[in-house]
């Protein structure tokens, strides 16, 4: 699915055939969790290809690195050039990109110097599909944010959101929602999350969610259509009761949700600001 034969990733300043790269059974990312990576897409445009706001994921990734330590000795214009590479060689338009900086054979529990850089790509559809979603609280809430950097994007991290996603799916939903540690909802195991009352639009603050690029996107859009939104955090209790909700992410782009822990929303996805918002989510993807 994610390569076949003739698939080309970038690795360690070479580019390579992804059937024919190896690595070590002994790296600190494999066996310890401690890696960064990002979540991008890219749209083919009537322009070309259009990889979207890959300024904002490299800077992510950046940070990503430097809170965990770990070298990254290209900078943000090397990978989107190189990025644009990638979707060259591999002949691809509208597809993810999966930058992955592993670190080399270590068992000790001090960042290893060495890492690697590898850079990949491949077809992707909507990762939460398109049609509107059964999601459920789950018992999983997102790590303290004294226990880690949520808002890098560590390899680690995603241990969380699989334990999540695998109760959710379990017990016939879609998707996961988690708190934060104090009860208040956070975000899905790997997308933002966005309710909406009244004609306003709430989503959880910084502080115990992964700040996401898309999400910010929906700040900027709703601006421009006049629509209100509002960080702050908010209980499961006030969500039942809300008008319409979805979740915003690179992979799921702006996903409509129908039930929380089988309470319908209020309104038909298609009446709900936030299915303008994912129109316009589109058509700024491919601008
Ligand atoms: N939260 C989590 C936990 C995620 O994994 C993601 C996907 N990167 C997001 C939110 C959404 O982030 P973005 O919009 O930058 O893809």
């Amino acid at each position: 699915m994610y390569y076949n034969n003739s698939t080309v990733v970038f690795l360690d300043g070479k580019w390579v055939k992804a059937s024919e790269t190896t690595s070590s059974l002994y790296g600190q990312t494999l066996h310890y969790g401690i890696g960064v990576f990002e979540g991008i897409r890219s749209y083919k445009t009537e322009d070309g290809n259009k990889i979207f706001k890959a300024k904002e994921h490299y800077e992510r990734l950046h940070y990503s690195a430097q809170k965990m330590e770990i070298d990254l000795p290209y900078t943000v214009e090397e990978l989107t050039e190189l990025s644009y590479a990638l979707l060259e060689k591999n002949q691809l338009g509208d597809a993810y990109l999966r930058p992955l900086v592993y670190l080399g054979e270590n068992m000790s529990l001090q960042t290893e110097n060495e890492s690697h850089v590898l850079l990949s790509a491949w077809e992707w559809g909507r990762y939460l599909g398109d049609k509107q979603l059964d999601v459920m609280i789950s018992d999983f809430q997102r790590p303290n944010p004294k226990s880690c950097f949520v808002e890098a994007k560590v390899t680690g991290h995603y241990t969380n959101s699989i334990l999540a996603t695998n109760q959710a799916k379990r017990a016939g939903y879609d998707e996961a929602l988690l708190l934060d540690m104090n009860g208040y909802v956070a975000e899905g195991s790997g997308a933002n999350f966005f309710f909406e009352k009244d004609n306003v639009l709430y989503t959880a603050p910084k502080g115990n969610i992964l700040q996401g690029i898309t999400r910010q996107t929906i700040f900027e859009l709703a601006e421009e259509l006049g629509f209100q939104v509002v960080e702050k955090l908010f209980t499961p209790t006030e969500v039942y009761d809300a008008d319409g909700a979805f979740f915003t992410g690179t992979a799921a782009e702006v996903a409509g949700i129908r039930s929380l822990d089988c309470k319908f929303f209020k309104m038909p996805w298609e009446h709900t600001l936030g299915y303008e918002l994912s129109s316009a989510y589109q058509n700024r993807v491919q601008k």
